[in-house]
This record gives C-alpha cells, structure tokens and sequence, in this order.
C-alpha cells in the first residue's frame, strides 16, 4: 500500500471532509482551498502521478472520477456557471502529493494562463 497523506484519508487513517465515495473513487475538500469550491478526486488505488496512467488499464476508473467531478459540481451549485479539473503531474507540473488526485475547483472566475 502506499504511504502518502492520501492513503491515510483512504483507510481513515486521518479525517477529511469527504463529500463523495465509492468502491473506487474518494473526494474530499481541500485542506487550502483556492477557490470557494476545491475538492480532489482520487482513486482507491495506488497511482502515483498522471504519467502512470495506462489508458486501457484505468479509462473506466478516470471515468469514474469525472463523474464523481460532475456530481460534486451539481451538489455545490456550481455546474452551470462551470469550473475547472487540473491534474498536477511531476515537478514541474507543481505536484506535492504522489497519489493520483484530480482537483475541481469552481465557484470563481478562473485565470488563463495558469501560475
Ligand atoms: P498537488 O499540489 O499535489 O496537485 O495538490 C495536493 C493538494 O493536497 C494541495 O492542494 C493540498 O492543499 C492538499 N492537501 C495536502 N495535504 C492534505 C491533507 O492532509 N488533507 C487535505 N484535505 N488536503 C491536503
């Protein structure tokens, strides 16, 4: 099993504000939001990083976490006006965490380009 912060909120090791769970799929609120919502979308499983991902293997599982994104967006309200999925990947990418997590951010008017 891995031994990130987010294994721990996995096996409840730790608590978190969950507001989605499935079989597969966990989200929960960021502990630094940067944006009225901010919650991230990881799965049960051990991936470290987007560059892990094997698109035959995990495509039903990333699914997963899209729709556990759109459920989360409709019961925050913020659906409509809409908002953004980022994926941090490595170093460069500003990766801090080392399990695979999708962050939803909404309730704001986002920037492009990015930080
Ligand atoms: P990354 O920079 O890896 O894409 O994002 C990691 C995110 O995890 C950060 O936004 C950070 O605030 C969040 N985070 C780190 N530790 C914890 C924690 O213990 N609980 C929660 N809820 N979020 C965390």
């Amino acid at each position: 099993m891995g031994n990130t912060i987010f294994s721990k909120i996995i096996n409840k090791e730790i608590p978190a504000d969950i507001v989605y769970e499935s079989d597969t799929i966990l989200a929960f609120k960021d502990i630094r939001p940067q944006a009225p919502v901010h919650a991230l979308i990881i799965p049960k499983i051990e991936i470290p990083k987007v560059s892990d991902i094997k698109g035959k293997e995990h495509a039903q599982l990333l699914g997963e976490m899209i729709d556990a994104a759109n459920k989360i967006a409709r019961d925050t309200g913020i659906s409509e006006d809409g908002f953004r999925l980022v994926f941090n990947c490595g170093a460069n990418g500003g990766q801090d965490v080392y399990h695979l997590h999708m962050h939803l951010l909404g309730g704001r008017q986002m920037k492009w380009p990015p930080g």
